[in-house]
């Protein structure tokens, strides 16, 4: 048998289906649905995807069998309309549009009024009775089709109408007469032959030919690919191509045409909403030449409007459209997006489909839907993007104000924040102290730019990815931030910053859109977020069906609030480091990097326990009855020293130490790879009396706060960058032993655990006898995927946009997890922990624990919780909720 390609809806024929997506495309297969649930389609058929593949197989030929099957496909038409194609009387229009598995909006091509020449616009010209529109119908078709099919210059046509217009001293479209179409007709053949070499094809089949032809083609165009690439739509999907007998909303003033949502796609009420146009052909709605009307009498009140809306302009099609749009609702059981043209009084459907929607959108409908009983809660929890939920929790940029785009970046944070430049965090901090909201703006930020991101409202930086220090940390406090603005030039030192040949100073108002990495210059007006409502409710839902658990990365009393607030479960990371680096304290820390033995680390140690100490108590106050992984200190002891000359002496004076000594210290510890030198666990093998003042100050704060509030926290100390179950296990006595002597000098025990990191192949590997040692595992992704892949996290971003759009990753994999290559790791990893310790406690801490993709995995392979920031735990819960009813399904 050989293959079918051709597909009949119409006139109570549907050879396909809603569920033919693929096949028929999105366009293809909801017009065979309508058709089958007898709403009002003009007849038609698509030619499949399948097609499409085939014709690039092919060097861009069809097969000879098409020939046939589209010959049955216009029998079909024809017989359903009583029109014949080509016919001299009464001609058969139709259009050919593009239609892909998902819309492509206006990334591909469409023809109309196909099958219009010399002699059938005369027939359609006597039956319409209204020559007019049979002129200007053609050469709306001659335009189109010579700029889609025959690829000329649309410009040409374009003019050659308005010099029409001014010979004539007319300034509107339709002031031109029958006779000065017709005029414009010869004209514009004229103009095709003299480009095209050839005369305008008359031969209807022909026409068709061209136009399938290109409509395939147009897959392949630059602006087609550009986008799937954006979008990951993969490239072998292909577009079908749809052949409709032509409806008319250009018949006069019963006739119309438009576009509707069954409920209102920004704010979600349940209200129609759309626009039409009478007397108009679709694409004169979507071209904005003519303001379009409101569709509802109750929209057009609320907008103070004076054209009468469709409701009141031709109420009886309106009460139709109305019934369509429920039927519709019902039975796709969603909000649909629909396109309608209105002949001679008579309702025609032209397209329905999921409408796209707003976030806070998205939550209102999901919520009510399934409390109108349309679907389940299940249903409604799947209906909403986690990913969308970030436009909900941050203050976003609002969509009517106007906007200056200085340049684009990375969309590291989301949220959007205006302010006044600084370039440095003391100046941050100090203008802020003032009460002033500032934008940091860095090349990159280090961990000494900490106090100054906090004091920003936003953070801007030139170089780093997603995973970049400066992507992290805003991201962990929540402030919206910008990084990787590869075309900014800045210099910190003139206190300028520069794209192309426009400069930004000091004290100049900024905006940035961390959610689509927007730079703007001067203030955006923004709109606040509401956590209570639907969004309450979904996440309620949500809670109920998830069995992974969601913890935050969380190292401050406010970050740890905030996680609570948002539906933490506990902490699934509290990075030390970041409290070293607080300016109380960091002298301190300098005067223990600096000593020259234990002794004097002791020494200095001393000074930090109490620091170290007050910082946990704060946490496990507000995680009181929750778990708290601690981390151990992990970054490279140099990261605290000064690097630039100013510096030194400002540190010498504070440690009292001669200058000399402090600079041979620092060029001591300096590292070629600091990456994969002297960090993590390696500063706990040779200096363990750091951990092991870290250690006690953990276990002195969970007995502070279990004496003051009953409510004892339970520690997880867990140590970074382990890669051999020998470290963890020497580790594990120094915490283990920190304990006992606090436990001894207090006379009252907690609940603790101590575990690991698993962020090196080799510890993956190893898992099995790294459990022996640890009571739990916490796969730190981030560091993972940089020691699996073998690319930097902090200069990934300079390369690795070529590497997605070449294909070679599907997505970053620093932002979504490469499951293929370090998700294997993490399989393999957690199988050989549980063969040791079958109830070994199993997270993820990296990045990857907020994003939804990454989510689904851990679901899969059994992890007992994710932690994200605090800004993505809502986006946690969701998507856990969603990969939960998933793994059911
Ligand atoms: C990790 O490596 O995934 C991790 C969470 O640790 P950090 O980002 O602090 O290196
Ligand atoms: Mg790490």
């Amino acid at each position: 048998m050989t293959q079918r390609y051709v597909y009949r809806f119409g006139g109570g024929v549907s050879d396909g289906g809603k569920g033919d997506k693929n096949l028929l495309g999105g366009k293809g297969a909801n017009l065979a649905e309508m058709a089958s649930i007898d709403l009002p389609v003009p007849p038609g058929f698509t030619i499949s995807t399948e097609m499409c593949t085939r014709y690039y197989e092919e060097g861009e030929r069809f097969p000879d069998s098409l020939k046939a099957e589209v010959a049955e496909g216009i029998a079909h038409i024809e017989q359903v309309t009583g029109k014949r194609f080509g016919d001299a009387a009464d001609p058969l229009l139709v259009s050919v549009r593009s239609g892909a598995r998902v819309s492509m909006p206006g990334m591909m091509d469409t023809v109309l009024n196909l099958g219009l020449n010399d002699r059938t616009v005369e027939g359609l010209a006597a039956a319409s009775g209204n020559e007019r529109f049979a002129w200007d119908s053609y050469r709306r078709f001659i335009q189109m089709y010579s700029d889609v099919v025959l690829e000329l210059d649309h410009g040409a046509f374009e003019e050659a109408l308005e010099i029409a217009k001014e010979d004539r001293g007319y300034t509107l479209d339709t002031e031109l007469s029958a006779a000065d179409w017709r005029e414009l007709v010869a004209e514009y053949k004229g103009l095709v032959e003299k480009e095209w070499g050839k005369p305008f094809p008359q031969d209807v089949h022909d026409q068709l030919w061209g136009a399938v032809g290109a409509v395939f083609g147009s897959w392949q165009s630059e602006r087609a690919k550009v986008y799937r690439r954006l979008n990951h739509i993969p490239g072998d999907w292909g577009t079908a191509v749809n052949v409709q007998a032509m409806v008319f909303g250009n018949m006069g003033d019963t006739s119309a045409t438009g576009v509707a949502f069954t409920r209102d796609p920004s704010k979600g009420d349940r209200a129609y909403y759309g626009e039409f146009l009478i007397n108009a052909q679709g694409e004169d709605v979507v071209a904005g030449i003519r303001t379009p009307q409101y569709l509802t009498k109750a929209a057009r009140e609320e907008a103070g409007a004076k054209p009468l809306s469709m409701e009141e302009a031709l109420p009886q099609v309106y009460t139709e459209l109305a019934a369509v749009f429920d039927k519709l609702e019902t039975h796709y059981r969603d909000m649909q997006d629909i396109e309608f043209t209105v002949e001679r009084g008579k309702l025609w459907m032209l397209q329905t489909r999921s409408g796209k929607r707003t976030a806070k959108a998205a939550l209102k409908i999901a919520v009510e839907m399934a409390s109108e009983g349309l679907i389940t809660r299940e249903e409604a929890i799947t209906r909403v993007e986690p990913q969308a939920l970030d436009q909900l929790l941050h203050p976003t940029l609002d969509p009517n104000a106007a906007r200056d785009v200085l340049t684009k970046g990375l969309p590291a944070s989301p949220g959007a924040a205006s302010g006044l430049v600084v370039f440095d965090a003391d100046t941050a901090e100090r203008m802020a102290a003032d009460g002033k909201a500032v934008i940091l703006v860095r090349t990159e930020t280090s961990p000494e730019d900490i106090h100054g991101m906090h004091a920003a409202k936003g953070i801007l930086t030139a170089r780093g990815g997603m995973t970049s220090h400066a992507a992290v940390v805003a991201r962990g406090m929540g402030r919206p931030c910008v990084s990787g603005a590869g075309s900014l030039s800045i210099s910190a030192k003139d206190k300028v910053l520069r794209v192309g040949a426009r400069e930004v100073r000091e004290g100049d108002m900024l905006t940035i859109d961390g959610a689509t990495g927007e730079v703007m210059v001067g203030e955006v007006a923004t709109i606040q977020p509401e956590l209570a409502g639907d969004f309450g409710t979904l996440m309620e839902w949500a809670d109920e069906v998830r069995r992974l658990k969601v913890r935050a990365n969380a190292e401050t009393p406010l970050d740890c609030r905030t996680a609570r607030d948002f539906g933490a479960e506990g902490v699934g990371l509290c990075r030390t480091e970041h409290m070293f680096f607080d300016a109380a304290r960091i002298t301190a820390v300098r005067q223990m990097i600096l000593a020259e033995d234990e002794a004097g680390r002791r020494a200095a140690l001393e000074k930090l326990l109490p620091e170290q100490r007050a910082d946990f108590t704060a946490i496990f106050e507000v995680m009181a009855g929750l778990p708290v992984t601690v981390r151990l200190l992990d970054p490279p002891l140099h990261e605290f020293l000064p690097h630039e000359e100013n510096e030194f002496a400002e540190v010498a004076t504070a440690t009292g130490l001669p200058i000399d000594q402090l600079k041979r210290r620092a060029a001591e510890l300096h590292e070629f790879n600091p990456m994969l030198g002297h960090r993590g666990c390696r500063l706990g093998v040779t200096y363990p009396e750091i951990y092991e003042t870290q250690a006690r100050a953990i276990f002195e704060a969970a007995i502070d706060v279990a004496e003051k509030s009953g409510e004892a926290p339970i520690p997880e100390v867990m140590i970074p960058l382990v890669g051999t179950k020998r470290e963890l296990e020497l580790m594990k006595t120094v915490v283990d032993t920190a304990a006992r002597e606090v436990f001894a000098e207090r006379g009252r025990t907690i609940e603790y655990l101590v575990g690991t990191m698993i962020e090196l192949p080799r510890a993956a590997l190893r898992a099995g006898e790294i459990a022996e040692a640890g009571e739990f595992f916490s796969f730190g992704t981030n560091d993972l995927t940089q020691t699996t892949l073998g690319v930097s996290r902090d200069d990934a971003s300079r390369f690795l946009g070529a590497y997605v759009e070449k294909g070679i990753y599907a997505r970053d994999p620093f932002v979504s997890l490469d499951v293929e290559g370090v998700g294997e790791l993490v399989e393999l990893a957690a199988e050989r922990g549980r063969q040791t310790r079958p109830n070994i406690k199993l997270g993820i801490c990296g990045e990857h624990g907020g994003d939804p993709a990454s989510i689904a995995f851990c679901e899969q392979v059994g992890l007992d919780y994710v932690s994200a920031s605090p800004y993505r735990v809502p986006i946690a819960r969701l998507a856990a909720a969603q990969a939960a009813l998933k793994a059911r399904a």
